[in-house]
């Protein structure tokens, strides 16, 4: 066995392509575990921006932010039941708030739509019925 190492004009060459190789690989991975990320909580807690109540759109990590819920600064923690997923500018928007500060959301734009058969059911007393299409509708 020889100690001689062979260090030739391509050797520095060599550890440079080797190293921009790893650099991609770790960049293409921090980008697909951002993907399932986005995807799990799409599928987690629906379509729609938690802040504003507008369709999240595509699963851009770019566009979209994995907010805390309630913020860290707040004590809120990093487990998947503090998370959600935000438009990036609704997230900026949100900032440190709570949810509570929320513009009106998808579940208030519902019960606006809904707000003359809440106030007729609440004036007569009796239950609020939905009928299918209306469900439909208003899940659009
Ligand atoms: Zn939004």
């Amino acid at each position: 066995m020889s100690n001689f190492l062979l260090i030739t004009d391509d050797t520095d060459k060599l550890y440079a392509d080797m190293a921009a190789a790893v650099e991609r690989l770790r960049s293409e991975l921090r980008h697909a575990r951002k993907l399932h990320y986005l995807a799990f909580f799409a599928a987690l807690h629906g379509p729609d921006c938690a802040w504003c109540g507008e369709p999240l759109g595509t699963l851009d990590p770019v566009a979209l932010h994995l907010d805390h819920i309630i913020p860290r600064s707040h004590g809120g923690g990093d487990d998947c039941d503090n998370r959600q997923l935000l438009h990036a500018a609704c997230n900026l928007a949100k900032g440190q708030r709570p949810m509570s500060d929320a513009p009106v959301g998808r579940l208030t734009r519902i019960g606006e739509r809904l707000r003359p058969q809440i106030d007729a059911a609440a004036k007569s007393g009796e239950p609020l019925v939905l009928d299918a299409s209306t469900v439909k509708e208003l899940a659009r």
